[in-house]
């Protein structure tokens, strides 16, 4: 199946979301810190994963908004187009 990088984003976000709820409700339901600990690595690995999604054009994260001043500004929202090279990200 090919996906543009902006649809495989929202995709990804939506299992990160819906399995960040799961977890997050098993932690609520049995007080376990294990729980807890699965929910936050969740997370980290997540969100490292999500940054994997980069524009085919220039390789940047999608997830990449601009720079406000020295810093790079990235974001849970995709771009129409790539923020670094203007590369059509809704593009198959
Ligand atoms: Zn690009």
């Amino acid at each position: 199946m090919k996906m543009s990088p902006r649809a495989k984003f929202y995709l990804g976000t939506s299992v990160f979301i819906l399995f960040g709820l799961v977890l997050i409700s098993r932690v609520v339901d049995t007080q376990e810190y294990w729980w807890g600990i699965a929910f936050f690595s969740w997370i980290a690995i997540g969100s490292l994963a999500l940054a994997q999604i980069r524009c085919p054009h220039c390789g940047t994260s999608v997830a990449y908004q601009g720079k406000l001043g020295q810093l790079s500004i990235y974001a849970g929202l995709v771009r129409t187009n790539c923020q670094n090279c203007g590369y059509d990200l809704t593009k198959k």
